[in-house]
Protein backbone atom coordinates (compact mmCIF):
# COMPACT_ATOMS: atom_id res chain seq x y z
CA UNK A 1 0.00 0.00 0.00
CA UNK A 2 0.92 3.54 -0.73
CA UNK A 3 2.41 4.60 2.66
CA UNK A 4 1.87 7.90 2.53
CA UNK A 5 -1.93 6.63 2.68
CA UNK A 6 -5.09 7.64 1.51
CA UNK A 7 -6.66 10.86 2.43
CA UNK A 8 -8.43 10.59 5.86
CA UNK A 9 -11.64 10.88 4.30
CA UNK A 10 -11.31 8.05 2.47
CA UNK A 11 -11.04 4.55 4.27
CA UNK A 12 -9.38 1.58 2.86
CA UNK A 13 -12.40 0.25 0.87
CA UNK A 14 -13.13 3.22 -0.90
CA UNK A 15 -9.45 3.59 -1.63
CA UNK A 16 -10.18 0.26 -3.69
CA UNK A 17 -12.96 0.68 -5.17
CA UNK A 18 -11.64 4.65 -6.08
CA UNK A 19 -8.44 2.91 -7.89
CA UNK A 20 -10.28 -0.10 -9.57
CA UNK A 21 -12.88 2.85 -11.25
CA UNK A 22 -9.93 4.55 -11.93
CA UNK A 23 -7.61 2.30 -13.88
CA UNK A 24 -10.91 0.51 -15.84
CA UNK A 25 -11.87 4.50 -16.91
CA UNK A 26 -8.50 5.16 -18.25
CA UNK A 27 -8.57 2.08 -19.71
CA UNK A 28 -12.00 3.08 -21.52
CA UNK A 29 -10.19 6.10 -22.35
CA UNK A 30 -7.32 4.57 -23.79
CA UNK A 31 -9.90 2.97 -26.36
CA UNK A 32 -11.62 5.84 -27.03
CA UNK A 33 -15.05 4.37 -26.08
CA UNK A 34 -15.19 6.64 -22.37
CA UNK A 35 -18.94 8.05 -23.07
CA UNK A 36 -21.26 8.55 -20.33
CA UNK A 37 -23.36 5.82 -20.95
CA UNK A 38 -20.30 3.79 -20.58
CA UNK A 39 -18.97 5.62 -17.59
CA UNK A 40 -22.22 4.57 -16.18
CA UNK A 41 -21.65 0.80 -16.58
CA UNK A 42 -18.23 1.15 -14.65
CA UNK A 43 -20.18 2.90 -12.13
CA UNK A 44 -22.82 0.11 -12.22
CA UNK A 45 -19.82 -2.24 -11.48
CA UNK A 46 -18.22 -0.30 -8.99
CA UNK A 47 -21.56 -0.29 -7.20
CA UNK A 48 -22.06 -4.50 -7.33
CA UNK A 49 -18.49 -5.19 -6.32
CA UNK A 50 -17.97 -2.61 -3.17
CA UNK A 51 -20.95 -5.04 -2.38
CA UNK A 52 -18.36 -7.80 -3.03
CA UNK A 53 -15.82 -6.63 -1.24
CA UNK A 54 -17.67 -5.57 1.94
CA UNK A 55 -18.55 -9.57 2.37
CA UNK A 56 -14.87 -10.57 0.99
CA UNK A 57 -12.05 -7.82 2.56
CA UNK A 58 -9.33 -10.11 1.26
CA UNK A 59 -10.20 -10.04 -2.00
CA UNK A 60 -9.98 -6.31 -2.01
CA UNK A 61 -6.70 -6.23 -4.45
CA UNK A 62 -9.02 -8.82 -6.95
CA UNK A 63 -11.24 -5.68 -7.45
CA UNK A 64 -9.52 -3.68 -10.48
CA UNK A 65 -9.79 -6.95 -12.54
CA UNK A 66 -13.15 -8.27 -11.48
CA UNK A 67 -14.60 -4.72 -12.88
CA UNK A 68 -12.41 -4.34 -15.82
CA UNK A 69 -14.00 -7.91 -16.58
CA UNK A 70 -17.91 -6.77 -16.03
CA UNK A 71 -17.36 -3.59 -17.73
CA UNK A 72 -16.12 -5.80 -20.70
CA UNK A 73 -19.13 -8.45 -20.22
CA UNK A 74 -21.44 -5.29 -20.17
CA UNK A 75 -19.40 -3.46 -23.29
CA UNK A 76 -20.06 -6.99 -25.75
CA UNK A 77 -23.51 -6.52 -25.03
CA UNK A 78 -24.13 -3.03 -25.90
CA UNK A 79 -21.01 -2.24 -27.78
CA UNK A 80 -19.02 -5.06 -28.72
CA UNK A 81 -16.06 -6.38 -28.02
CA UNK A 82 -13.64 -4.08 -25.87
CA UNK A 83 -10.49 -3.63 -25.47
CA UNK A 84 -9.34 -4.32 -29.26
CA UNK A 85 -6.18 -6.35 -28.87
CA UNK A 86 -3.36 -3.51 -29.98
CA UNK A 87 -0.54 -5.81 -30.77
CA UNK A 88 -1.58 -8.51 -33.00
CA UNK A 89 -1.27 -6.27 -36.72
CA UNK A 90 -3.29 -8.86 -38.61
CA UNK A 91 -6.17 -11.08 -38.55
CA UNK A 92 -9.84 -10.62 -37.18
CA UNK A 93 -10.15 -7.97 -34.56
CA UNK A 94 -10.29 -10.07 -31.31
CA UNK A 95 -10.50 -8.71 -27.53
CA UNK A 96 -7.79 -8.76 -24.82
CA UNK A 97 -8.63 -10.93 -22.12
CA UNK A 98 -8.12 -10.47 -18.15
CA UNK A 99 -5.34 -12.75 -16.30
CA UNK A 100 -6.03 -13.67 -13.41
CA UNK A 101 -9.63 -13.33 -13.69
CA UNK A 102 -9.82 -13.33 -10.16
CA UNK A 103 -6.80 -12.41 -8.48
CA UNK A 104 -4.34 -9.42 -8.31
CA UNK A 105 -2.14 -7.64 -10.19
CA UNK A 106 -4.50 -7.85 -13.28
CA UNK A 107 -3.56 -7.42 -16.83
CA UNK A 108 -4.60 -7.60 -20.33
CA UNK A 109 -3.92 -10.06 -21.99
CA UNK A 110 -4.05 -11.20 -25.93
CA UNK A 111 -4.39 -14.72 -25.84
CA UNK A 112 -4.33 -15.59 -29.75
CA UNK A 113 -0.48 -13.69 -29.80
CA UNK A 114 -0.18 -15.46 -26.07
CA UNK A 115 1.06 -12.43 -24.43
CA UNK A 116 0.68 -9.70 -21.76
CA UNK A 117 -0.23 -6.45 -22.84
CA UNK A 118 -0.65 -3.99 -20.41
CA UNK A 119 -1.62 -3.81 -16.57
CA UNK A 120 -5.18 -3.43 -16.39
CA UNK A 121 -5.27 0.69 -15.93
CA UNK A 122 -2.12 1.08 -18.32
CA UNK A 123 -3.33 0.10 -21.76
CA UNK A 124 -2.84 3.78 -22.65
CA UNK A 125 0.57 3.00 -22.66
CA UNK A 126 0.13 0.77 -25.30
CA UNK A 127 -2.58 2.26 -27.67
CA UNK A 128 -1.77 6.31 -26.89
CA UNK A 129 1.33 6.18 -28.54
CA UNK A 130 -0.60 5.05 -32.17
CA UNK A 131 -2.62 7.22 -34.07
CA UNK A 132 -5.65 4.83 -35.37
CA UNK A 133 -6.29 5.26 -39.00
ZN1 LIG B 1 -4.03 -10.16 -30.25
Amino acid sequence: MNPTGPSPSIGPLEQVLHTARARVLADLVAGDVAQADVVSLVEDSVTQRRWWVEQWPDGSSFVAGLVAQDVQDALLEKYGRWPLCPVCPTGDPHALEVEPELGPDPHWVCHKAGVKVASVGSLAAVTGGKRRS
